[in-house]
């Protein structure tokens, strides 16, 4: 039996892990069904990590995280978790490779997954042309031009990262004002190679069996614009990984909001004693990789005290 069973390795999960271990529970697994290091690893660049100055990749700022955990006895399964049940004081975890651990109590950060746009050609051309991952795809349209779809934090770094290998960019967004942080826009818009078409949208990828040649975009006053480049990168927000809640009458193990985040109290803790969610995938998340990664401390100092009292008292 395990003391803790924490899902999802991103920086919620990792911290989770460290604070668990090293401050004394003895059985801890944290199930991650990729590499462990989250959502951030796709980011070409992080400047808002305390105490990290300079360049950083978001791969190499959680490289080392999975190490500092490992030194503290945090055991690490490779599998996809696909439910989690609790049948009195005991949680399940059931995983893909059709076992079921158990675990006395739960914390669980399986954050969240980039959006679809809803164009049409979005699906048929995804992974020929369409992305969402401008560290993973930028480099194949080095000296080309590209287009970006959002007005959020994601979109504009993102199309900043891009700007630095494509000779162009397109950078679409449905309004005229941006949800980003001020100083990203000031930056976006001192761009030279970035240029802004706002108040539109999307309407049509369009491609051939090689991959994308191009986007119409629709402007608020229904003017259509064609933008002939051969890469669309979208960053229309992220959905909640919920899934593993979701129990075998359809219901969620624990209490949700209208939108399938997590609700927690200030601890951490949710409708049902044990379990505890943390990061992206929680009411009210800042959506950060510090604020993922405080939630994991929080959510671990309070499982422990949980065994502790189911142990001892
Ligand atoms: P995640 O990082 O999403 O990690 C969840 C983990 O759970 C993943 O590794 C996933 O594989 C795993 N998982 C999911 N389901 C299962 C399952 N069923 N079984 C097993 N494992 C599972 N934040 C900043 O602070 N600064 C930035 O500059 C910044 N830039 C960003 C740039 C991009 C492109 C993106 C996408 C995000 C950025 N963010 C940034 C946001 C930040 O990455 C997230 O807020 C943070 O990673 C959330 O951490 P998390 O641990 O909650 O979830
Ligand atoms: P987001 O903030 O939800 O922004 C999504 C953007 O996509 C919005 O501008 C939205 O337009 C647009 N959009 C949504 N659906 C669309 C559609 N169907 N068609 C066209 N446009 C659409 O998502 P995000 O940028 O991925 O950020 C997610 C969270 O992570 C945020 O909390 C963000 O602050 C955080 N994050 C932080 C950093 C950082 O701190 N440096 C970096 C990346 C992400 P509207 O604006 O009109 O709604």
């Amino acid at each position: 039996m395990l003391d803790c069973a924490i899902i999802g390795g991103g920086p919620a999960g990792l911290t989770a892990g460290l604070y668990t271990t090293r401050g004394g529970l003895e059985n801890v697994t944290m199930y991650e069904k990729g590499m462990p290091g989250g959502q951030i690893t796709q980011s070409s660049e992080i400047e808002n990590y305390p105490g990290v100055t300079g360049e950083i990749s978001g791969m190499d700022l959680m490289i080392p995280w999975p190490e500092q955990c490992q030194k503290f006895g945090l055991k690490h399964a490779m599998v996809e978790v696909t439910r989690v049940t609790k049948e009195g004081d005991v949680f399940k975890i059931h995983t893909n490779d059709g076992k079921v651990d158990e675990a006395r109590s739960v914390i669980i950060g399986t954050g969240s997954r980039p959006r679809r746009a809803g164009f049409a050609g979005e699906d048929e051309f995804f992974g020929r042309g369409v992305s969402t991952c401008a560290t993973c795809d930028g480099f194949f349209y080095k000296n080309k031009e590209v287009a970006v779809v959002g007005g959020g934090d994601t979109a504009l770094e993102e199309a900043l990262y891009l700007a630095k290998i494509c000779a162009k960019v397109y950078l679409i967004h449905r309004r005229d004002t941006f949800r980003s942080a001020p100083n990203t826009v000031e930056r976006v818009k001192r761009t030279a190679n970035i240029e802004l078409v706002l108040n539109s949208v999307p309407d049509e990828v369009y491609g051939d069996k090689m991959g994308v040649n191009g986007l119409k975009v629709k402007n608020k006053d229904g003017a259509i614009r064609d933008i002939v480049v051969p890469g669309v990168f979208t960053f229309v927000g992220n959905d909640v990984n919920n899934q593993t809640l979701i129990q075998e009458d359809g219901s969620f193990l624990c209490d949700m909001n209208s939108a399938g985040e997590v609700i927690v109290d200030i601890s951490m803790k949710t409708s049902v004693p044990g379990l505890f969610a943390t990061g992206d995938m929680r009411i009210a998340a800042p959506k950060q990789v510090v604020s993922a990664a405080g939630d994991g401390a929080v959510a671990a100092l309070q499982a422990i005290s949980y065994v502790d009292e189911l142990l001892n008292h």
